[in-house]
């Protein structure tokens, strides 16, 4: 469908994450009104509704994710069976329904729990300053297999924490700064760098507005049930401390966070 400037110039200012579905809104909106063409118009008029409407579309969550699924060549990990377990899992908590008895007043959308996961360390979706943020996380093993000295490795690190050692004729990674991005494992072609533990960083208590703060890692990689079971504590722990739509980032202080990745135990109220 074509799009005058004025209205692509509009919906670029729209997070990129989004954009698509913001995109695909616009046009079917204008189709169903017959417009042939997308102007500044069809876009203010679904924002418009958007904002009218946001009470019947909330769904008491907000779960997104980076590209990674439809087929980054980035990918650490493939989230792609991870995202569903993490749908159904904030379905069944009724957050929608918890903020309808707990919040006095208009249920607003940033009310709405937020969730993210990316595939990567890149972090598109912006797990930084999410309540929950998942990152998907591949670190490097060096194996004894043949290394053909190539140093693709060493060129592909984006850290630059892959040294070439003369002493050993093999790569040395700094583990201290390696983020576990997997790049290093995908450049390698004799599997002497390997994947070694693969699956996901998990980031929490971000979020933006009048007093904005940068998620808190919990330390290590974990698998996907572990994930859950964090995100389960999570809503759990939210469900019996916010009243008002206090977010969990708003709930749980660096301390809290630090705590929780040492001994598993949020604290039992805030
Ligand atoms: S987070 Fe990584 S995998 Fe996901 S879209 Fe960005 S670069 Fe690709
Ligand atoms: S996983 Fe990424 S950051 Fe770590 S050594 Fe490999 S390329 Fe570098
Ligand atoms: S570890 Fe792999 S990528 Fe690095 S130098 Fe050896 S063969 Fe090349």
């Amino acid at each position: 469908m074509k799009w005058v400037p004025e209205a692509e110039k509009a919906v670029k200012k729209v997070p990129f994450f989004v954009r698509k579905r913001v995109r695909a809104r616009v046009e079917k909106e204008a189709i169903a009104e017959g417009k042939p063409v997308i102007t500044l118009a069809e876009v203010q008029a679904t924002q418009r509704r958007y904002l009218n409407n946001m009470e019947s579309e909330m769904r008491g969550y907000q779960l997104d994710s980076c590209f990674g699924p439809s087929g980054c060549a980035n990918r650490a990990v493939d989230s792609t069976p991870l995202i569903p377990r993490i749908q159904a899992l904030l379905e069944e908590a009724d957050l929608l329904g918890f903020l309808k008895q707990t919040v006095a007043g208009k249920l607003r959308f940033h009310h709405e729990l937020r969730v993210t996961v990316a595939d990567c360390p890149n972090a598109c979706s912006q797990p930084q300053i999410k309540d929950i943020g998942i990152l998907g996380a591949c670190r490097p093993a060096v194996t004894d297999n043949d290394c053909t000295q190539c140093e693709a490795c060493v060129d592909a690190c984006p850290e630059d924490v892959i040294f070439w050692s003369d002493e050993t004729g093999r790569p040395r990674i700094e583990t201290s700064g390696c983020i576990a991005c997997g790049k290093c494992v995908a450049a390698c072609p004799t599997e002497t760098i390997a994947a070694g533990q693969t699956g996901y960083r998990v980031q929490l208590g971000g979020k933006l507005g009048r007093h904005p703060r940068l998620a808190t890692e919990l330390p290590g990689i974990y698998d996907e049930e572990r994930v859950i079971r964090i995100i389960q504590d999570c809503i759990v722990f939210y469900k019996a401390n916010s009243r008002n739509g206090k977010r969990l980032a708003e709930l749980l202080s660096t301390a809290d966070i630090e705590a929780y990745g040492a001994t598993g135990r949020f604290p039992d109220s805030c």
